[in-house]
C-alpha cells in the first residue's frame, strides 16, 4: 500500500480542511464516487476520524506540536466534535466555525432545509394526481464555482456534485412522505428547487389520449382557423368573432378533454387531415390529444368521449379512447402517408360516359402508381414536389343526374380531388386524363383509414 500521508484520499482530505471549512457531507462528497454502500456523510466522518486518530497518537507519543495543529484544524475547519473534545482536554485553542464553504447559504447548510422543502413539495402536490416524480435543483452559482475551483486545485476526480447530492437526499425524504417512486425517464411530475431563491417550481408532464374521430358535417376545419385580416382579434370582416370558421375538430376534441383532466392547454395531433368540405366516416381517423399540465392523469375515458360527443351535437364523434404516450405522435405521422385509405366520391363529367369506359378505367387503375405534383390549391403551404402514390383500386358507376359514383382504395396522402381532375396535368395518370374530358370531384368522403390501434 502507498503511504496515505503522502498522497491519496487522506492527504487530499487533510489539504482540503487546511484551506476550507468543510462539513462531513461536503468533505465526503469530494470522494463520493469512491467505495459503495455508504453515504457522503459517513465518508467525511471517517476521514476526519482517521485524521483525528493520527493526531491523537502524535499527541500521546510526544509529537505535541504536529498533533496540536491537526486537532486545531479538525476542531475549527473540520467542525469535528471528537477533535473539539481532545482540544479541550489538551488546552488547545481553536476558532469555532459553522458555515461550510461548499454548502452554506446565509451561514446555514442547504442540507438543513431538506425536510422542510420536502414538506412544502407535498403541500404543493396535494391536489395533483401523479404516480412517479423526479427532483431537480438549482444550486447557487457561487457554490458551484467554489466546488469547481477546489476540484481543479486538488485534482479531485471522484467528487459528486452538490446538486446531485442534494437531489438524492431530498428524493429520499420525499419518497418517504409521498410513498411514490422516483422515475428518471418519464416522471409524471418534476419538482425543481432553487436553493438561492428558496422557490419550488412544479412541472406537470403532459398526458396523451389516443382515439378516432368521425366528422359528420362538412365545413369544419381540423384546426382552429383565425380570421386572416385581424388574426383572431375580431374585426368587421369576421363579425368580431376573430375567426374564419366558427368551430374546429381540434376544439371539439380538445376543450372537453382539457376541462375533465383539469389541464392548462391542449394540442391536437391527427394522422393526416381531410379537407374542410370532406366527411370522415367509417371507423374514423386516428388522433392523439395532448393535454398540458393535467391535474388528473387517469380520467374516465368514457366520460371524456361522452362529453366530446354531446358538446359536438352530432357534428363530430369520437370513440375508442385510450391513454398513450409521446412516441405515438411520430407513429401517427408516419402511418398517415403509408397506410391505406378508402374514399367515396361523386364526380361530374363534361360529357356523358359509357359503362364500357368505366370498366376500362377500373382496369387501368388497378394497382397502379401515379405521380402527383403538389396541387395548385395547397401549393402555398406545402413544398412543390412530385409524390408517387399507389392506387390499389377504383370502382366507378353511373349515378343519378349524370354524376359518377366512385370508390377509391389508395395509399395515404393521395390527393383524390386531383386524381379525379388531373390538376392541369400535375397528376398523371388521372380519371379526367384517361377519359379525355373534364372531371370534377363534387363531393368527397373518407370511408376507411387502415391503421393499427395505439
Ligand atoms: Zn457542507
Ligand atoms: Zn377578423
Amino acid at each position: 500500500m502507498t503511504d496515505p500521508q503522502v498522497n491519496g484520499v487522506l492527504a487530499t482530505a487533510q489539504k482540503l480542511i487546511e484551506q476550507h471549512v468543510l462539513c462531513d457531507r461536503c468533505l465526503g462528497r469530494q470522494f463520493g464516487w469512491l467505495s459503495t454502500d455508504t453515504s457522503n456523510n459517513d465518508r467525511g466522518h471517517s476521514l476526519k476520524l482517521t485524521l483525528c486518530m493520527i493526531a491523537d497518537e502524535q499527541l500521546k507519543s510526544g509529537a505535541k506540536e504536529t498533533g496540536s495543529d491537526s486537532i486545531r484544524l479538525l476542531a475549527s475547519n473540520g467542525m469535528f466534535n471528537p477533535a473539539k473534545t481532545i482540544a479541550g482536554k489538551n488546552n488547545i485553542d481553536y476558532e469555532t466555525r459553522d458555515a461550510c464553504h461548499l454548502c452554506s447559504i446565509d451561514e446555514e447548510s442547504v442540507f438543513e432545509r431538506v425536510q422542510l422543502v420536502a414538506e412544502r413539495i407535498v403541500g404543493l402536490a396535494k391536489d395533483i394526481e401523479f404516480e412517479t416524480f423526479l427532483i431537480g435543483s438549482i444550486p447557487p452559482p457561487l457554490l458551484v464555482e467554489r466546488q469547481d475551483e477546489l476540484s481543479g486545485i486538488h485534482s479531485i476526480m471522484h467528487a459528486e456534485t452538490l446538486k446531485s447530492h442534494f437531489n438524492r437526499e431530498l428524493g429520499i425524504h420525499l419518497h418517504e412522505l409521498l410513498k411514490k417512486p422516483v422515475n428518471f425517464e418519464k416522471p409524471d411530475v418534476v419538482f425543481v428547487y432553487s436553493m438561492d431563491t428558496d422557490e419550488i417550481k412544479l412541472q406537470i408532464n403532459p398526458i396523451f389520449i389516443y382515439g378516432r374521430y368521425r366528422k359528420l358535417v362538412r365545413g369544419i376545419p381540423q384546426s382552429r382557423w383565425d380570421c386572416k385580416k385581424c388574426r383572431g382579434k375580431g374585426c368587421d370582416e369576421c363579425d368580431e368573432t376573430g375567426r374564419k370558421y366558427p368551430d374546429s375538430l381540434s376544439e371539439y376534441v380538445g376543450n372537453p378533454t382539457q376541462i375533465i383532466v383539469n389541464g392548462s392547454k391542449f394540442k391536437f395531433h391527427a394522422g393526416g387531415r381531410e379537407d374542410i368540405d370532406v366527411l370522415m366516416l367509417g371507423q374514423g381517423r386516428p388522433f392523439v390529444v395532448e393535454i398540458t399540465e393535467p391535474r388528473i392523469r387517469t380520467p374516465d375515458l368514457e366520460e371524456i368521449a361522452k362529453s366530446i360527443n354531446s358538446e359536438a351535437e352530432g357534428k363530430i364523434e369520437v370513440h375508442n379512447l385510450v391513454r398513450t404516450d409521446r412516441h405515438h405522435l411520430q407513429k401517427l405521422k408516419e402511418d398517415a402517408s403509408t397506410n391505406v385509405k378508402e374514399y367515396e366520391a361523386l364526380i361530374t363529367t363534361d360529357r356523358s360516359v359509357t359503362d364500357d369506359e368505366l370498366k376500362a378505367l377500373e382496369k387501368e387503375f388497378k394497382g397502379v402508381e401515379i405521380e402527383q405534383r403538389t396541387p395548385h390549391r395547397v401549393s402555398h403551404r406545402r413544398s412543390d414536389l412530385v409524390r408517387k402514390k399507389v392506387i390499389h383500386e377504383i370502382s366507378l358507376e353511373k349515378h343519378k343526374d349524370g354524376l359518377l359514383k366512385a370508390n377509391f382504395k389508395v395509399q395515404g396522402g393521395t390527393y383524390i380531388k386531383e386524381l379525379i381532375s388531373g390538376d392541369e396535368g400535375r397528376t398523371t395518370p388521372s380519371i379526367a386524363g384517361k377519359l379525355g374530358t373534364g372531371c370534377v370531384c363534387a363531393e368527397l368522403n373518407v370511408t376507411a383509414i387502415y391503421s393499427d390501434g395505439p
